[in-house]
């Protein structure tokens, strides 16, 4: 190939726009977009209780429920999110089950979301309720619980989680310093936290199965909308929104995210997200 003086000035130009900017030292590549990220209107897209094949592959559930793919929904709008997973799900023992009622390996839809580049981050092994798991079987077992889900979850991706979102966000201040004091960020919708830190619950799981009534009205779609309008009233344009591996959420989203992108907003994974959130 003949390397004119305007070709060789153009692979210059690339080189250094490929080269990473400064970061502060630990931040490492996360810290690297969080820099150009920074400021700027985000969005953290989360999905919690799976990883469930049927939904991520757009295949058909054990009952028959079809689903668009959410996976392949994520790639044609150029979104990377992360992924809350339930650890049983990943272990071999749960092949069977997760054929059966998922329509297909859930461990496989797991390296899937890893390899086209998604954040897989933990939501406990068992999706026991902390609080009936403390009483039942005493916090070291919450906490083992915990430790079982990040195993398994390296033991896919060869990257260990550093977020948890405790099932159905039940958490108190004691347990929360344990499970930070093992290196986790516990994900809260607390109001002891500032908004652009929070959860952003979506109550997509209303919306789904037989009983629709605490369906947010007119939509869901209208109800995040309005939810984000009303944080970016209070000056947020920072948002952790979080949604389920269910058929009803990726309908949702193929709506959702081009009307949000339209609306400014760029779609991060979590780690990114909180560099850039944190250095504010
Ligand atoms: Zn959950």
């Amino acid at each position: 190939m003949l390397i004119t003086p305007t070709l060789c000035m153009l692979l210059i130009a690339f080189a250094t726009a490929a080269l990473p900017a400064k970061v502060p030292r630990g931040l490492g590549e996360a810290g690297a977009r969080a820099n150009a990220t920074r400021g700027a209107k985000l969005i953290a897209l989360t999905f919690d209780d799976g990883p469930k094949p049927y939904v991520l592959m757009g295949t058909r559930s054990g009952k028959g429920v079809l689903s668009q793919s959410l996976l392949g929904l994520l790639d044609h709008q150029g979104v990377k999110a992360t992924f809350f997973v339930m650890g049983w799900r990943l272990s071999q023992n749960a092949d069977a089950k997760c054929r059966q009622e998922d329509g297909g390996v859930c461990r496989e839809a797991a390296e899937e979301e890893h390899r086209r580049g998604h954040e897989i981050e933990n939501h406990t092994y068992g999706h026991g309720n902390f609080r009936s798991m403390v009483k039942r079987y005493g916090e070291g077992w919450v906490l083992n619980d915990i430790e079982r889900a990040s195993i398994v979850i390296q033991k896919t991706t060869g990257e260990r989680p550093t977020y948890l979102r405790p099932p159905d966000w039940t958490i108190w201040p004691e347990l929360e310093q344990k499970i930070e004091a093992r290196g986790y960020h516990v994900m809260t919708k607390s109001s002891s936290v500032p908004p652009a830190l929070r959860d952003v619950d979506s109550e997509d799981y209303f919306c789904a199965g037989r009983d629709v009534t605490k369906c947010p009205k007119p939509s869901d779609y209208d109800y995040v909308l309005r939810d984000i309008a009303q944080r970016e009233r209070q000056g947020v344009e920072q948002h952790i929104l979080v949604f389920h591996e269910l058929p009803q959420s990726v309908e949702l989203l193929s709506r959702l995210i081009p009307e949000l992108e339209k609306r400014g907003y760029r779609f991060v994974t979590l780690r990114t997200y909180m560099a850039a959130a944190h250095g504010q």
